[in-house]
């Protein structure tokens, strides 16, 4: 088992198979030209393999594939084939746009439950937010999905004066859907344009949503990040990821690897170890392991406290979402 100095049990751990991505989200991506890892930086897909293996015995139960975009990579389908011999719920967060050319790996690989990200029910907004014309694209597949009968988490990530004034219409497409909307609260990265001003905390959100519809709490399970929330009578739930209004490092069980093989403790955390190098010199990566948890800091990688409205961006230490692996 794995615990930190705080005591906290750490069995999720997310895998980025790349930092490449065929969008270019307006807050993940730096503004700025950006430059993709070389191949040979990148977990091979046996080591990829291999290092999810040591996690899986150390007793992680859950592991979640991400990025950049995870299913660009080329050996993505082989990756989760091989991911999903391991004891452990195999899950993934895509931008949805491959998602038609994987149906049948999720099936084959006990796949139940995927987060799609969709930020706006508006093609034109789509294009401005991720400067691609793939709102229909990545529609399709989300109720192809629904079809499919996996069960679909959308992740919004909500900006004042972007898609706030969208908020109630994701609620309303969970009247016939059974979409789970998740409300994301804007995180501050290495240059992506963050200030406070552009939060929606969560609320003003509940507040926006209530004066439309009967809404009722659902009761959210052990670890969840989300607060869950429902419209009477609707197909679907809503859920809010309170990040900067209300994190939830209390009771954190995550750990993430980057693309390049590097253990992060915490998504916003500074310490990074170089599991990859380690196992490339054949050497044991279970202390490596064991000494990043040891590092983890009691909240939010020790960069941010107290009120979100007084951060300065400018301070904090960290790579790009797309280079972290949300
Ligand atoms: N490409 C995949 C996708 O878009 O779902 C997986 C990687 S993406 C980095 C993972 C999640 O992080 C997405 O749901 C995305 O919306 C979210 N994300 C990225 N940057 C964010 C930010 N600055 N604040 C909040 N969420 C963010
Ligand atoms: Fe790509 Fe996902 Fe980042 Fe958008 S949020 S740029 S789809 S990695």
């Amino acid at each position: 088992m794995l615990y930190d100095k705080f005591q906290r049990k750490h069995d999720y751990l997310r895998v980025s198979l790349t930092d490449s991505c065929n969008f270019r989200c307006l807050y993940c991506m730096p503004n700025e030209d950006i430059t993709f890892m070389p191949q040979r930086h990148l977990m091979q897909r046996e080591e990829i393999f291999e290092i999810a293996k040591t996690f899986s015995s150390l007793g992680v139960t859950k592991i979640r594939l991400t990025g950049g975009e995870p299913l660009v990579r080329k050996d993505a389908q082989n990756i989760i084939k091989d991911l999903s011999g391991l004891p452990v719920e195999l899950t993934l967060t895509t931008n949805g746009f491959l998602v038609h050319q994987f149906i049948q790996t999720f099936k084959d690989s006990g796949i139940k439950s995927l987060n799609v990200s969709l930020d706006t029910m508006c093609p034109k907004k789509f294009h401005e937010l991720t400067k691609r014309n793939s709102f229909n694209q990545v529609w399709e597949n989300i109720l192809l999905l629904i079809k499919h009968k996996f069960s679909v988490k959308l992740n919004v990530v909500v900006m004042k004066g972007v898609n706030q004034d969208e908020v109630v219409n994701f609620v309303q497409l969970t009247q016939k859907l059974p979409l789970h909307v998740r409300f994301i609260e804007f995180m501050p990265f290495d240059k992506n344009q963050w200030n406070s001003l552009k939060v929606v905390p969560f609320d003003v959100m509940l507040q926006q949503i209530s004066s439309q519809f009967d809404v009722v709490k659902l009761k959210d399970k052990k670890h969840d990040t989300a607060k869950k929330f429902k419209v009477i009578g609707f197909e679907g739930t809503f859920a809010f990821i309170t990040t900067m209004s209300q994190p939830f490092c209390s009771d954190c069980n995550r750990m993430r690897l980057t693309a390049d093989g590097k253990m992060k403790n915490c998504l916003f955390g500074k310490d990074e170890l170089d599991l990859l190098t380690t196992l490339r010199s054949s050497a044991p990566i279970e202390p490596i392991i064991r000494k990043a948890l040891f590092l983890k800091h009691q909240a939010l990688g020790g960069q941010m406290q107290g009120d979100f409205t007084k951060l300065n961006p400018e301070l904090i230490d960290n790579r790009s979402m797309i280079k972290i692996g949300g």
